[in-house]
C-alpha cells in the first residue's frame, strides 16, 4: 500500500510502497485512513528527527509520518467492543514507556521517563498510509458529521489539556465560573493550536484576547472577531510592559513557542493567574527576564506550567468541543483547513505557504 515516509535528517518526505498492516491481537482494529493534517512537528521530524536513534521503528529504515488522522474502521478483532465497522475514529498519538506509574495508569502524556513512542514522530509509524492498525484504547470514536474537520481533533487536544490543567491549578481558589473563575484569558500565536484555543475559551464564555504577529486586518484577526475574541497585533504591545496594552489575564495559553513572547507574558498575569506553555521550541536563545516578574510570581501566587500531548479524556473533550464549536461559530472550524492535498502531492504538501493555517492530505481521495 502507499504511504508517505521520511528518514530523520532527510528534510523531505516521499511516497513509498510499504507492507499492509494486519490484525495481530484481538483488541486491534484495521483502519482505512481518510484525512491527515500536516503540522510543524512533521517538518521537525524530517529535518532533525525528534527522538534521535529511537526515531525509527525497530527494523525499518524509514518512518511513516503523520499524526493528525481520521479514519474509518474496516475490520475489528474478536475482543473489540466499542467500535463498529464503518464508524469513524481518530487515533491517539503517544504510547507509554511501560516503566513508569503514569504510563501504567494510561496517562502516557504525563510520562516520567520520557521514553515514550509517538506514532509518526518517534519509534512508531504514523498515519499517512492507506491503512493502519491500532488497539481499541488508542482509537477515539468521532461522529460522521466531523469527517472533514476531524484531523483538527488532535490539534484541539493540546488546548483541551492546557485548559484542564489551568482549571486544576486554579481549583483551590475561592472563585466561581469556568476554569476556576477565569474572567479574562489570552492566547498567544496564530497557528491552528492558538486559533482552536481561542475557540475553546469562547465556547466556555470566557472573555478572550489573542496576541500574534499578524496585522490587525489579517486572517487571525478576522477569525478572532468571528468567535467574539479581541485580536491585538504584537507590534502594538511593549513587551517590557505587556499589561499597559493588554491588561491582566487570569489565564494565558502560550502557543507561539517563541521565548521572546512567552517570558514577558508572566508580566501580563493577574493575581493567581496561570501561564500554560504549549508551544515548545528546541532553539537555544537567551532573553532578559525582568526580576520584578519573579517578585510578582511570589507576591501574587502565579503559576507557569507546560503541557504536552493529551490523555484520553482530553481527546474525548476535543471531539465534543469540536462538535460544539462548529455549532456555535458557523464555518470558523472549516476555515482553518486552508489547503487540501492528495498523497501524490507529497513534494509540496509539507511546504508552508503564506496564508496557510492547516494543510490536510486527503488519503482516501488519492
Ligand atoms: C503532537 C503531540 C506530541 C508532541 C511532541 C505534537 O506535535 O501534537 O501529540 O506529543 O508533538 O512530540
Amino acid at each position: 500500500m502507499r504511504a508517505i515516509v521520511t528518514r530523520p535528517g532527510a528534510a523531505r518526505a516521499w511516497l513509498a510502497d510499504i507492507p499492509e498492516p494486519t490484525l495481530a491481537a484481538p483488541d486491534e482494529a484495521l483502519i482505512q485512513i481518510l484525512r491527515v493534517g500536516v503540522c510543524g512537528t512533521d517538518r521537525e521530524v524530517m529535518a532533525h528527527g525528534v527522538g534521535g536513534s529511537r526515531g525509527l521503528p525497530p527494523g525499518d529504515d524509514y518512518l511513516v509520518v503523520g499524526h493528525e488522522a481520521v479514519g474509518q474502521v474496516l475490520r475489528v478483532g474478536d475482543g473489540v467492543r466499542s467500535l463498529r465497522v464503518g464508524g469513524l475514529v481518530v487515533p491517539t498519538v503517544r504510547r507509554g514507556c511501560g516503566a513508569c506509574p503514569a504510563c501504567a495508569a494510561d496517562q502516557a502524556d504525563l510520562c516520567f521517563t520520557g521514553n515514550v513512542c509517538e506514532r509518526g514522530i518517534v519509534g512508531l509509524h504514523g498515519f499517512l498510509a492507506e491503512r493502519i492498525v491500532d488497539r481499541e484504547p488508542n482509537l477515539i470514536h468521532v461522529p460522521a458529521e466531523l469527517r472533514a474537520v476531524a484531523p483538527l481533533v488532535e490539534s484541539l487536544t493540546t488546548p483541551e489539556k492546557a485548559l484542564r490543567r489551568i482549571g486544576n491549578a486554579r481549583a483551590h481558589l475561592p472563585t466561581s465560573g469556568p476554569l476556576g473563575g477565569v474572567g479574562r484569558a489570552l492566547v498567544t500565536g496564530s497557528g491552528p493550536i492558538a486559533l482552536l484555543a481561542v475557540m475553546a475559551l469562547r465556547l466556555r464564555g470566557i472573555a478572550t484576547w489573542q496576541l500574534a504577529r499578524q496585522p490587525a486586518d489579517g486572517p487571525a484577526a478576522t477569525l478572532a472577531r468571528q468567535v467574539g475574541a479581541t485580536y491585538v497585533p504584537l507590534a502594538e504591545v511593549d513587551m517590557d510592559q505587556p499589561r499597559a496594552a493588554l491588561g491582566r489575564f487570569d489565564a494565558i495559553v502560550e502557543a507561539t513557542g517563541a521565548v521572546e513572547v512567552a517570558v514577558p507574558m508572566i508580566g501580563a498575569l493577574a493575581p493567581n493567574g496561570v501561564l500554560d506553555l504549549v508551544g515548545g521550541s528546541s532553539e537555544r536563545k537567551a532573553v532578559p527576564i525582568n526580576a520584578s516578574a519573579l517578585g510578582s510570581m511570589v507576591g501574587f501566587n502565579l503559576t507557569v506550567q507546560g503541557s504536552v500531548n493529551a490523555n484520553r479524556d482530553d481527546w474525548q473533550a476535543a471531539v465534543r468541543d469540536l462538535t460544539a464549536i462548529r455549532q456555535a461559530f458557523g464555518g470558523a472550524v472549516e476555515s482553518l483547513i486552508t489547503h487540501t492535498f492528495g498523497l501524490e502531492d507529497v513534494a509540496v504538501a509539507f511546504t508552508r505557504v503564506p496564508g496557510q493555517v492547516k494543510a490536510v492530505i486527503d488519503v482516501a481521495a488519492a
